[in-house]
């Protein structure tokens, strides 16, 4: 005999975790550049969650994951593992709910990452990339105290969290053609698809992942997760290993393409935002619009949604970037 699969989340739970971060979460601005609506002879709409607060997305999905906390687990706190934007979405949806948080990262993390996340009140632990298991690390605490453990995409709060800022862009700019929209593990991208078929169902719906871990793009193309190394790309938001059990299906059955750019792709798109929309984004930010672009002649006289995902990149690793 074999187990059903659970079932998955859908639209209406993007409808509820809407309600949830109401009031905590920016809706945050649509945007659009003359220029690249003239050179690519297209409607372009920018939905900058690099304006989100903390600088990312990720702060729906915690927010929404943290809100439904029954009281013993308010009491107890949060654990998350992360090095990146994760962790300052849980520390500051934490912190916002009055629960206290815990973040296991790398003894080699970047201090800015590491100071932010404290900064939100969050306790960090350490442990060696080398010699330590991080999933252990976390598991253990967890158990121990008594902890929750919030993963950064595989969770059905967190994605249908995520889903939202698509769900904000389709309310406020109608039915698209197309949208682009950064591929990491797939939270993003599985919460934005569930708002994409129910909004605007006949979008052209593509993830975008760096070209060096195209393994969402194998897993779309075969039919089954594929695990790689963590690859080599300065899109440190995307150096994910593998979709999730909850986002692959999601993705499997809702996406029509997964795309993949090269890291100069990256820069030349953190350049562009910078030098003509005045905005800073950070490389993984950056993967959707360096799709569009590369297919720009493919979206002639269409409608296209373009999601930047975030903004947290620190300025010398901004500036080498760009002016290399
Ligand atoms: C986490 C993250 C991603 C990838 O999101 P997934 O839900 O893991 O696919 C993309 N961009 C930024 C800025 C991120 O922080």
């Amino acid at each position: 005999m074999t187990t059903a699969p659970p079932a998955l989340p859908t639209y209406d739970d993007v409808v509820a975790a809407a309600g949830r971060i109401a009031g905590h979460a920016h809706r945050t601005p649509v945007l659009a550049s003359r220029t690249i609506n003239a050179e690519w002879g297209a409607q372009v709409f920018f939905k900058c969650e690099n304006l989100q607060r903390m600088g990312a997305f990720k702060f729906r999905g915690a927010f929404n994951a943290l809100a439904q906390f029954d009281a013993a687990q308010r009491k107890a706190g949060v654990v998350a593992f992360s090095s990146g934007n994760h962790a300052q979405g849980i520390a500051l949806a934490a912190r916002e709910l009055g629960i206290p948080a815990t973040i296991v990262m790398p003894q080699d993390a970047p201090a800015a990452k590491v100071a932010a996340t404290q900064g939100y009140g969050a306790n960090v632990v350490f442990y060696d990339r080398y010699t330590q298991d991080r999933e252990q690390i976390t598991r253990d605490l967890a158990e121990r105290n008594g902890l929750t453990l919030i993963p950064p995409y595989d969770h059905a709060d967190v994605l249908t969290g995520q889903g939202t800022a698509a769900k904000e862009l389709f309310e406020e700019v109608g039915p698209l053609d197309a949208f682009f929209v950064c591929l990491g593990g797939g939270g993003l991208l599985s919460g934005s698809a569930l708002a994409t078929r129910a909004l605007s169902p006949h979008t052209k719906l593509y993830g975008v992942e760096p070209a060096a871990g195209n393994d969402g793009q194998q897993s779309f193309r075969s039919g089954a997760i594929v695990h790689i190394d963590t690859p080599q790309t300065i899109a440190d938001g995307a150096q994910t290993q593998h979709l999730g059990n909850i986002t692959f299906p999601i993705i499997r059955r809702d996406v029509d393409d997964i795309l993949t750019v090269t890291d100069e792709q990256l820069v030349d798109g953190m350049r562009f935002f910078a030098e003509r929309m005045k905005l800073i984004v950070e490389p993984t930010g950056c993967l959707g619009f360096a799709a569009a672009r590369a297919m720009r002649d493919e979206l002639k006289g269409q409608r296209v949604g373009v999601l930047i995902s975030g903004g947290n990149v620190d300025l010398a690793r901004f500036s080498a970037l760009v002016s290399a």
